[in-house]
């Protein structure tokens, strides 16, 4: 018995090491954070150029607001409010994205149906800790998907509390595509959203959005961990002014979830 577990806890920490080892060299790299955001700093801080030669997968948005962005594959994929997506222009630029160089570290398939929230209880399983960052790759095919985007703004820039009032939300029904997302631990609160934050991006790229909610009918979900975070702030007055710590977590929550 004792043997037993032995052999059970030296398995785990073989897996525990594969997994770390794996992420080694994984890096989240993120622009601005999502205070700022919240606080209506929209201008752009880089260009998807400059994202791009940081990562191949992630999410965020564009200036002025401009959007819900998605990162797959080395593309960067604007969805609008008025439902047109696309890739975008390497000259466009953001006010706040976050992406990684994506390398899957474990991979496993899901049958559902299941609810976002059921399918976020399996991945949190499969996780070996909560203080770590993930990307999180989800191809497969959805019952129903609802996803959202936001006008662009004009300046001086409302804060997004006051934006999403105006938000347009998408159903989809018997959809293909990819969820694209990202686990973030809670200490990270007022840098990055904390837990799962999801953008969906068509699999004919011509649609998606923040996501809302769901239904996931099967696919699979690869998961990278990245053990490494790079901030770059906004060189920016109205980042360099504002008061970052007057955004709640609630407020966020109440924006992102
Ligand atoms: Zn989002």
């Amino acid at each position: 018995m004792r043997r037993m577990r032995h052999i059970a806890i030296s398995w785990l920490l073989v897996c525990l090491c594969c997994v770390y080892a794996g992420a080694a060299e994984q890096a989240l790299y993120q622009i601005s954070t999502i205070n700022a955001l919240m606080q209506g700093i929209y201008d752009g801080a880089t260009t998807i150029e400059s994202l791009l030669a940081h990562g191949d997968f992630g999410i965020g948005t564009f200036t002025g607001l401009d959007g819900e962005m998605v990162v797959l594959d080395g593309k960067c994929y604007q969805i609008r409010a008025d439902s047109l997506a696309g890739e975008v222009a390497e000259t466009t630029t953001t006010p706040f994205a976050a992406v990684t160089s994506f390398t899957e570290d474990m991979t496993f398939p899901v049958t559902g149906p299941l609810s976002l929230e059921e399918l976020e209880q399996v991945i949190d399983a499969r996780l070996p800790t909560r203080n770590m960052f993930y990307a999180l790759k989800i191809v497969g095919e959805f019952d129903a998907l609802s996803a959202r985007s936001v006008p662009r703004q004009p300046p001086p820039y409302a804060p997004l509390t006051e934006v999403v009032k105006g938000q347009s939300v998408f159903e989809m029904r018997g959809v293909q595509g990819t969820l694209v997302g990202l686990r973030c631990p809670e200490f990270i609160a007022g840098i990055n959203v904390p837990g799962y934050h999801m953008h969906f991006l068509r699999a004919d790229k011509q649609a998606g959005g923040h996501v809302l909610g769901g239904t996931m009918k099967s696919g699979t979900v690869s998961i990278a961990v990245l053990s490494t975070f790079t901030l770059v702030l906004p060189q920016d007055p109205a980042f360099a002014t504002a008061d970052l710590t007057s955004t709640t977590p609630a407020e966020v929550e109440a924006v992102e979830d």
